[in-house]
């Protein structure tokens, strides 16, 4: 449970004594269940003089130090890493001054920005630090940002708020963010921190391609406003920048207007080539004729494909009861979308005939549902509900998600998808290609050189009772990054799961040099973010 607040004053972020004196009593209060550190005398079993040296701190934060282990947590369910305190923030100034008694710290105190928690690895874990719970920093504002024919409408979303709800509350002005996740419930400052990616990337770039402008508070505990045009540097090291800079306390996402319903194909392939073809196509056109979302995915051979049919969200189920005959090793499933308004109804059915005309899927083997724009947008959270039930969400997932150069995907089929993973790994392959030009290298997220390259999701669910089990998942990972290594294949990990400094090195190459500088700008103690095992704060960075 959120501990009260119980008064209105904030740490006096210039007292150097008092901070320091907080950093002494820090690791005294680790071992206290629960604590609010507040003006008034804090109830605790510290003796009467440390409280009341404490309260001399004039902090005012929520912060507990009881049910630490909620923060040692994450959707991989492979590393728990134990804070000594959860912030749970209400004003960007809060986390000002918890940076703040960071930075002054002895004890090489860091800090864990946790918005969903979502990740695989506790890249948003702070071994003995302090883990801030994003999501009690509330707020989304939708507006519009400049005048005339440059306006744009955006929505103003504090870093914790989950895409859902930015969604929701975009949708009731008519309009959408136009890149979005697969999945919603995760956090705003979580998916900037990475990049960001789905369907509709080919056309509008990833998440991070589509922020207008942040509030940070960078590892120094400055709050700073940036933008493509204020503090670019700032902005830019923070977009992709793996929480590694600042912490992201709000963010301006730009809208487009959307239309009520979508058009939700899934077309299917057995020849591999044939498919990447069609996609590639596909991802080339992005005029607003052709289709508005395009992913793909791998099917292993034994999967019954009706069960791959759409779950459905109130729809009116065209075609769905596929059911393909091919010697293929696996399958493969385009999926696209093509929204439209209910006054388009009449003329959506002609439209889409046209858009699937040129493509080579197996003959008839289409699936066509009808859904709401948002039931589409908000697909995964049924399949989220079917996990929960059956416990596999709570299960380790030893997820790899890698970027592909164009130039070696067929290569990486024929190996991984045909030989590796041909009976599957318990969980949704994905395969699908994107635009680099809609990726500003400014951003600190990296990608192959390539002018299209394929995101690759291999999405396992390991099982405590039958196969596979996590460790069969990571040998299959390791076996297929081995595999890219020797034959040279110029790829890049999407949330990048790396465990010091040399492999991070060779993971940035060329880009090292300037996300190293950034850190040393930004958050030169190395606090921020010490999941990721980038920087390690008891190294002195120069
Ligand atoms: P967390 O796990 O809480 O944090 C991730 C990192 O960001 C940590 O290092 C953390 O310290 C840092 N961080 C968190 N909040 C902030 C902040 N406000 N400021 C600065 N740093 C911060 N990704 C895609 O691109 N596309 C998808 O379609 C997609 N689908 C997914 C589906 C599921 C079911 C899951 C579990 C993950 C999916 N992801 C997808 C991956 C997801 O984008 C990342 O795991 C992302 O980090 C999750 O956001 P989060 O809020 O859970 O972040």
């Amino acid at each position: 449970m959120t501990p009260r607040r119980t008064s209105s004053t904030t740490i006096p972020t210039a007292c150097l004594p008092c901070i320091l004196l907080g950093l002494y009593l820090l690791p005294f209060l680790r071992s206290f269940p629960y604590f609010i550190v507040t003006a008034a005398t804090p109830s605790c079993s510290l003796s009467k003089e440390n409280c009341r040296e404490l309260a001399a701190l004039n902090l005012n934060l929520n912060i507990s130090f009881s049910n630490t282990a909620t923060a040692a947590q994450d959707f991989g369910h492979m590393h728990h890493d134990r804070p000594s305190a959860i912030l749970y923030p209400s004003s960007a100034q809060d986390i000002v001054a918890i940076v703040k008694l960071a930075y002054f710290s002895p004890n090489n105190l860091t800090i864990a920005a946790k918005g969903a928690g979502h990740s695989i690895y506790g890249q948003a874990q702070a071994l003995h630090g302090i883990v801030i719970e994003m999501s009690s920093l509330k707020g989304i504002e939708v507006g519009v940002h400049g005048f005339g024919e440059a306006a744009v409408p955006f929505v103003e979303a504090s870093g914790g708020e989950l895409w859902i709800d930015v969604v929701k509350e975009a949708m009731k002005k008519g309009m959408a963010p136009r890149s979005l996740t697969d999945y919603l419930y995760l956090s705003v400052g979580g998916t900037l921190s990475n990049a960001g990616v789905s369907g509709q990337a080919f056309r509008y770039g990833p998440q991070i391609s589509n922020v207008l402008e942040l509030e940070v508070v960078t590892g120094k505990g400055e709050i700073v406003i940036c933008s493509e045009h204020q503090h670019a540097d700032l902005f830019y090291s923070v977009l992709g920048g793996l929480g590694q800079f600042a912490i992201i306390t709000k963010a301006k996402i730009c809208l487009h207007h959307v239309p009520t319903k979508v058009k939700w194909v899934r077309a299917y392939y057995s020849d591999f080539s044939a498919f990447t073809k069609d996609q590639e196509m596909l991802i080339s056109q992005e005029n607003e004729n052709s289709f508005d979302y395009i992913e793909g995915s791998v099917l292993d051979k034994g999967k019954d494909l009706n069960s791959w049919k759409m779950e459905s969200h109130s729809i009116e189920d065209l075609n769905s009861n596929v059911t393909v005959e091919s010697d293929a090793p696996v399958l493969y499933c385009l999926e696209l979308t093509k929204a439209y308004f209910v006054h388009e109804s009449n003329l959506i059915g002609k439209k889409l005939t046209s858009l699937l005309e040129p493509l080579h899927y197996l003959p008839s083997q289409i699936s066509i549902i009808d859904a709401s724009y948002l039931g589409f947008l908000d697909r995964v959270h049924d399949k989220e509900r079917d996990l929960r039930k059956s416990g596999l969400w709570y299960a380790p997932h030893p997820w790899l998600n890698l970027f592909i150069p164009k130039s070696r995907i067929i290569e990486f089929d024929a190996w991984v998808f045909k030989q590796q993973l041909s009976g599957g790994i318990n969980g949704p392959m994905l395969i699908y290609p994107l635009n680099r030009n809609k990726w500003d290298s400014r951003m600190s997220a990296v990608t192959p050189s390539e002018d299209i390259f394929y995101a690759v999701g291999l999405l396992g669910y390991a099982s405590p009772r039958t196969a596979p089990t996590a460790k069969t998942l990571m040998d299959q990972n390791s076996k297929i990054l081995y595999f890219c290594k020797t034959k040279s294949i110029d790829y890049k990990q999407y949330l990048p799961h790396y465990v010091n400094e040399d492999e991070w090195r060779i993971h940035f190459d060329r880009l090292w040099p300037r996300f190293r500088e950034r850190k040393l700008r930004y958050d030169p103690k190395a606090i921020l973010s010490p999941g990721q095992r980038i920087f390690s704060r008891s190294k002195t960075l120069s």
